[in-house]
């Protein structure tokens, strides 16, 4: 299945990801954890996608659109993939369309997680990640065994920079200027489906599984 997860920054893309990719056993591409690898090794790449990042903006599009046309062309796509947080801009999906067209593949399915703003806010403030292993949390609605060390690798979690407030706005912001005019692009194709987030993770991957018709 090919897959695109739409909604915005915090509606829960990737905790669904990684419940779709183990139940589809389909890599889950995230184009903000690709860019947070760069961030981290010090790449090019990394050093200019940060002061976007850091800003609550979007990375310009020539800068992501190479990074996905790379991804998808590898091996392990060829039965599928999940894309989270890409496309975000109408030029992105258009270039998703004929890199796919390319390769003789098209979209299955985009599936848009609708979270309200403020919920959404709620939910990116007490956000918390583990920088070494990617496993994300919440203080209060998934909180670590023991607070502030990472269940999964022991490591400290800690609050992503562009999780503050003022930033978080900026970034909703965004989504709204941004992303959300593709909900009704992909409505047009006849490929958007849509599912409400829960409260509660389980009930939100229950919605999924059931909207994508996988048991
Ligand atoms: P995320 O982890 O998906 O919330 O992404 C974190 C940040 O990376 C975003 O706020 C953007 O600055 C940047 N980013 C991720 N994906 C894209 C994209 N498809 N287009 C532009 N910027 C992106």
């Amino acid at each position: 299945m090919r897959l695109v997860l739409l909604g915005a920054p915090g509606a829960g893309k990737g905790t669904q990801a990684v419940v779709i990719s183990e139940k589809l056993d389909i890599p889950h591409i995230s184009t903000g954890d690709i860019f947070r690898s760069h961030i981290r090794s010090g790449t090019e790449l990394g050093l200019k996608a940060k002061q976007y990042i850091d800003e609550g903006k979007l990375v310009p599009d020539e800068l992501t659109i190479e990074i996905v046309k790379n991804r998808i062309a590898q091996d392990d796509c060829c039965r599928g993939f999940i894309l989270d947080g890409f496309p975000r801009t109408i030029p992105q999906a258009d270039y998703l369309e004929e890199a796919l067209g390319e390769l003789g593949k098209e979209l299955d399915c985009v599936l848009n997680l609708h979270v309200p703003d403020e919920e959404i806010i709620r939910r990116l403030s007490g956000r918390r990640v583990c920088p070494h292993c990617g496993a994300s949390y919440h203080i209060l609605y998934k909180p670590t065994k023991t607070e502030g060390v990472c269940d999964v690798c022991g490591n400290k979690t800690v609050q992503r920079d562009d999780d503050r407030e003022e930033t978080v706005l900026k970034r909703l912001n965004a989504y709204h200027e941004q992303t959300e005019p593709l909900i009704r692009y992909y409505e047009k194709k006849g490929k958007l489906v849509t599912v409400v987030g829960r409260e509660r993770v389980e009930d939100t991957s229950a919605a999924v599984l059931q909207a994508l018709g996988v048991k």
